[in-house]
């Protein structure tokens, strides 16, 4: 389903991906660990194109990510085509980003009306099922400000999963969570887990990780230098690297 094949990414000298190669299969879950800094966000970014790889390539379910390959060279994908591309990625940041001035509902609604061209009706039924699904049926009508942290994290996942993504990209979604509300942001994520979503998650929840992952990969530096199961991972961990992290984190 994703395919990052030698992935590289600068920001002007800094070289802050440096050959990231990593396949995930639909359905499967991918925590991303590593120090602050290593480059987890930006692996993230190129995914949905808010950054564009500086080499390599990474696809998702069999389209590349903001060029089209003619006759062997790299064409730019118009902004519309980028949009529509972007559309069947949903992310989740560790700062909630919903609109302030539109309810639960209204947020959820938004992407399919604005961008997808859903009938109102329908995009608030979908909307009201995903509130539901959430378990925020009882706070559709709530602004973000009358709701809390992991509340409004749920309305933001709700809000990705309106454009019926095909892959769910989270960066640190309960890192700015006050400690008893992590658990319900968790919860939503492991159940979108088990029903099948493929989903890349970048987190500190190392619980979360050893539980729900398929794989975990463990960045360093912008390399993925350990890319295991979580019992090995956290088990058995090869790299010098990855030890040092994990002592220091867990
Ligand atoms: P954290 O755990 O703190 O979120 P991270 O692993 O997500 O860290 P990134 O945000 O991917 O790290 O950043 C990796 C490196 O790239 C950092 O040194 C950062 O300063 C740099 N960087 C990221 N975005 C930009 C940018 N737009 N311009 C310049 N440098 C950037
Ligand atoms: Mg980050």
């Amino acid at each position: 389903m994703v395919t990052f094949r030698n992935v590289w990414k600068s920001f002007g000298a800094i070289k802050v991906l440096r050959g990231i190669d990593l396949t995930i299969e639909r359905g499967q879950v991918v925590c991303v660990i590593g120090a602050s800094g290593s480059g987890k966000s930006t692996m993230l970014r190129c995914v949905n194109g808010l950054e564009e790889a500086t080499d390599g390539v990474i696809e998702v379910d069999g389209e590349l990510i903001g060029v089209r390959l003619r006759g062997g060279r790299r064409h730019e994908l118009s902004p519309r085509e980028a949009a529509a591309q972007r559309g069947h990625i949903g992310m989740v940041f560790q700062q909630f980003n919903l609109f302030p001035n539109r309810t639960a509902l209204e947020n959820v609604m938004e992407g399919p009306v604005v961008v997808a061209g859903l009938p109102r009706d329908q995009a608030r039924r979908r909307a009201e099922e995903l509130l539901t699904r959430v378990g925020l049926a009882d706070r559709a009508g709530m602004y973000p400000r009358q709701l809390s942290g992991g509340q409004q994290q749920r309305v933001a996942i709700a809000r990705a999963l309106a454009m019926e993504p095909k892959l769910m990209l989270f960066d640190e979604p309960t890192s700015a969570l006050d400690p008893e509300l992590v658990g319900e942001v968790l919860g939503v994520m492991k159940e979108l887990a088990e029903a099948g979503m493929t989903m890349l998650v970048v987190t500190h929840e190392m619980a979360f990780a050893r539980e729900v992952a398929d794989r975990v990969a463990f960045v360093d530096a912008g390399r993925i230098v350990e890319y295991a199961t979580p019992a090995e991972v956290f088990g058995n961990p090869t790299h010098p690297r990855t030890r040092e992290f994990l002592a220091r984190v867990q």
